[in-house]
């Protein structure tokens, strides 16, 4: 608690804010950027909210006013960073780059490594989600999060519980999410949003996915691989491919799930899901990537064939 009131000193003394999280967003940040975004703006604050990469289609709903931009509006000298959702400076991408040594960074995050010791940060690795963190900043400053902030902290925690089943679904974060479904947002439309409003290309790309699934070591990991050919032949962009990892662990007995797919010239983004006993952000971090103890990622080098042996050659030593 401590820390979450550096954080609100911080912010009541800042008056130009910039809000970032990490690239290849996900619910959690979406969510978590957007609520905080509105919420300095309600305290008065002058507020950009930025991000390396687009807002993904799934998410688009939370966004409707487009207010998660690419770049700082003209004029827009930030004296204050949120950072929100993001373990490491290099996770924000090219908007790292507008933060300069002068700037205040805050903190706030649910990964866990730790924030640079001197700078505010509200970092708690036994939370949901950023989102879930959040709320105990409008609690603590008095401001009621009304009915499209709860739709994004919502959000922000049902996704990064992979929809209430990840063991980080705890009593708390559903009492979390409790709350919020009482500022009157409809949990089954929020829902539907998220998961069934998928497209046809990213339904081809699912099962052209499934249709490649390799698992060895009895079952225990669950691979795919997915080349450029792959999205290009079911006309499905990169966003498209990150809910696959997900169903990988729901084959009986899989402990590790693995997608490797390709991404920029010789890079290959890794995502591993796994259960309770198996540390994937102990893997990710030894392959210079991070995460939580079961969902956790990396960029490792190309061709495919070669990040495939890489990750399989560490997923082994930790089963
Ligand atoms: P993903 O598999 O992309 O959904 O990522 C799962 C989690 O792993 C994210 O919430 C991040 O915490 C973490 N993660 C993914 N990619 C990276 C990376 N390149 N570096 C550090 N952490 C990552
Ligand atoms: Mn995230
Ligand atoms: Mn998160």
């Amino acid at each position: 608690m401590e820390n979450l009131k550096a954080v609100m000193q911080a912010i009541k003394a800042s008056q130009w804010v910039m809000v970032c999280s990490h690239v290849d967003p996900d619910g959690d940040s979406v969510g978590s950027q957007l609520a905080m975004g509105s919420l300095l703006r309600d305290l008065g604050k002058r507020v950009a909210i930025v991000n390396q990469d687009p807002v993904p289609r799934r998410y688009q709903f939370l966004d409707t006013e487009g207010m998660i931009q690419s770049q700082l509006p003209a004029g827009f000298q930030p004296e204050t960073v949120v950072v929100l959702d993001c373990s490491s400076r290099k996770r924000l991408g090219m908007i790292g780059d507008l933060i300069s040594p002068d700037m205040l960074v805050i903190t706030i995050d649910h990964h866990s490594s730790l924030p640079k010791p001197n700078d505010p940060a509200y970092f708690e690795p036994s939370a949901s989600s950023t989102g879930e963190l959040l709320v105990d900043l409008f609690k603590n400053l008095e401001i009621p999060i009304g009915r499209k902030r709860a739709a994004q902290l919502y959000t922000a925690i049902l996704t990064d519980t992979g929809g209430f089943r990840f063991p980080n679904t705890s009593a708390r974060c559903l009492a979390v999410a409790a709350e919020l479904a009482a500022q009157g947002i409809e949990p089954s439309i929020i829902a539907r949003q998220v998961y069934e409003q998928l497209t046809e290309s990213s339904l081809k790309l699912l099962s052209r996915a499934l249709s490649k699934i390799e698992t060895l070591e009895d079952n225990r990991i669950c691979l795919v691989c997915l080349e450029k050919e792959d999205l290009e032949a079911c006309q499905a962009p990169d966003e498209e491919a990150q809910g696959v990892v997900d169903h990988l662990l729901s084959l009986k007995g899989c402990l590790v799930g693995v997608l490797l797919r390709e991404a920029f010239p010789e890079t290959v983004k890794v995502s591993l899901r796994t259960r309770e006993s198996v540390q994937a952000n102990k893997i990710a971090e030894a392959l210079g990537g991070g995460g939580h103890p079961n969902a956790a990622g990396y960029r490792a080098k190309g061709p495919l064939s070669h990040a495939r042996q890489e990750a399989l050659r560490e997923i082994k030593k930790w089963l």
